[in-house]
């Protein structure tokens, strides 16, 4: 399998262009992937080969290791300008998820405090209170929406929780009144496209309706574990990109 799985608590830094010097912060154990989706496109690969009964590492760990990493890079002259919370899998799935970002906030003002910190998560968890309150108080909290379309979503992102309403998701979007970016993954190949009008039309609605601070559309960058999944063209993103942005929200296609 060509998927990845990261380090934990901390790994990198990496050089990302959109980004510039990331830091990141991956909530699950080191040897597996736990996810509340179980995406085609996703870079850690599937659920069921990625099976793990390790502990996740508890809150005092990722501080713990976090300070020490930031340490290290405060002594080197390097500062990054993102901790990014992502890795193998859902991070507010973590049951410490509300102190983690508490001691997170605490470490960067100390020793990074130009530092942005960006949270990307496939908002199972936005209707949560307490993880409302959290990533609230980030500076991008990054949330996925793929399409509003059900059946795509059911094929595609594959949730594990039967519960899972997208039309709540839209809400929960809404609720942070601005405070959110949305990002959505444009591809095809394995019968799926959801580059078509038929989803763009009603996601364009969707993302109207939320009123977002900005929208990331991207595409496949890596391998994938459905290796029959296809890139959507420049063409194709910019297109869309510039139909949001249309709508008077700030909008970035990455290729
Ligand atoms: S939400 Fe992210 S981590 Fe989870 S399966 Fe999808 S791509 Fe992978």
């Amino acid at each position: 399998m060509s998927t990845v799985i990261y380090p934990s608590p901390i790994y990198g830094p990496v050089h990302s262009r959109r980004l510039g010097l990331s830091l990141g912060v991956n909530l699950m154990p080191a040897d597996g992937k736990i996810c509340t989706f179980d995406c085609l496109y996703c870079e850690c690969g599937f659920n069921k080969d990625r099976r793990t009964h390790s502990p996740h590492p508890t809150r005092q760990q990722v501080a713990e290791a976090l300070e020490k990493q930031l340490i290290k890079m405060h002594d080197d002259q390097q500062h990054p300008d993102v901790l990014t919370f992502a890795g193998n899998g859902e991070p507010t799935s973590h049951p410490e998820f509300s102190g983690i970002i508490d001691d997170t906030i605490q470490l960067r003002d100390k020793w990074c405090p130009k530092a942005k910190i960006s949270v990307l998560s496939n908002a199972t968890f936005s209707g949560h209170d307490d993880i409302r309150q959290a990533l609230l108080k980030v500076d991008n909290n990054i949330l996925k929406l793929d399409t509003v379309n059900m059946d795509y979503i059911r094929k595609v992102d594959r949730p594990t929780q039967p519960s899972y309403n997208v039309k709540d998701i839209i809400e929960n979007m809404r609720w942070f009144k601005g405070h959110v970016i949305i990002q959505t993954m444009f591809m095809k190949g394995d019968g799926t496209d959801n580059t078509g009008e038929e989803y763009v039309a009603p996601w364009l609605e969707a993302v109207k309706y939320i009123q977002p601070q900005e929208v990331m559309v991207y595409t496949i960058d890596r391998e994938t574990p459905d290796q029959k999944l296809r890139k959507a063209s420049h063409e194709e993103l910019d297109a869309i990109r510039d139909r949001v942005i249309a709508l008077g929200i700030p909008c970035t296609a990455s290729y």
